[in-house]
């Protein structure tokens, strides 16, 4: 992921408050291991990515996990979600394989598994799915919220929240349930 939860997308370390700069002035962290995350290849720097390896994904929910004092205890969510991962990671490609939509796609199999996992949702940063920039957010009257791109990358605005959960829908149905009618409007709102 890159943004707020920015990791090392080899090994889910996280990055130092650190910036480096290199030749042409573009700003990057160092992987710092810590009891999750081995320690990564010398000298690497990165900003995160928008789509990771599955051992970084794995490191990031058992960190995060780790830090959720109400989180349920216990090894049995932790294998759950190494498996469903492992699964998820294999049915995705294109943007399906963004660590936001595998992200997101998990807490709803977590859930539908019966696991509480909405604190997964607290880590996690939304993009649009179509040129990856941030989302500006705003509410309905009504209270739903919805989502534009901040760089208005489409003629036509859409609703990337809806989008996003689409993608969710999809990707949830390719890997885990190809019968099951799952659509957007069942998937919880991110
Ligand atoms: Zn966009």
């Amino acid at each position: 992921m890159k943004g707020n939860h920015a990791f090392c997308p080899k090994t889910g370390a996280s990055l130092s408050n650190t910036t480096h700069y290199d030749e042409r002035g573009r700003g990057f962290h160092t992987p710092v291991p810590d009891r999750f995350a081995e320690e990564p290849d010398t000298g690497d720097l990165t900003l995160g990515a928008r789509c990771s390896s599955t051992t970084a994904l794995l490191t990031h929910f058992r960190r995060c996990h780790d830090r959720e004092k109400d989180a349920t205890p216990g090894g049995d969510l932790q294998s759950r979600a190494a498996l469903a991962l492992r699964r998820l990671k294999r049915a995705s490609d294109g943007v399906n394989a963004w660590d936001m939509v595998v992200w997101l796609t998990l807490v709803e199999r977590l859930d539908r598994c019966g696991h509480e996992v909405g604190w997964m949702r607290g880590h996690v940063e939304l993009r649009c799915p179509d040129c990856y920039g941030h989302l500006q957010y705003r509410t309905l009257a009504g209270g739903t919220p919805i989502a534009r791109c901040g760089t208005h990358c489409t003629e036509a605005p859409r609703d990337r929240l809806h989008q996003i959960r689409t993608l969710v829908a999809d990707l949830y149905r390719r890997t885990f349930d190809p019968d099951t009618d799952l659509s957007a409007d069942d998937v919880a709102h991110p």
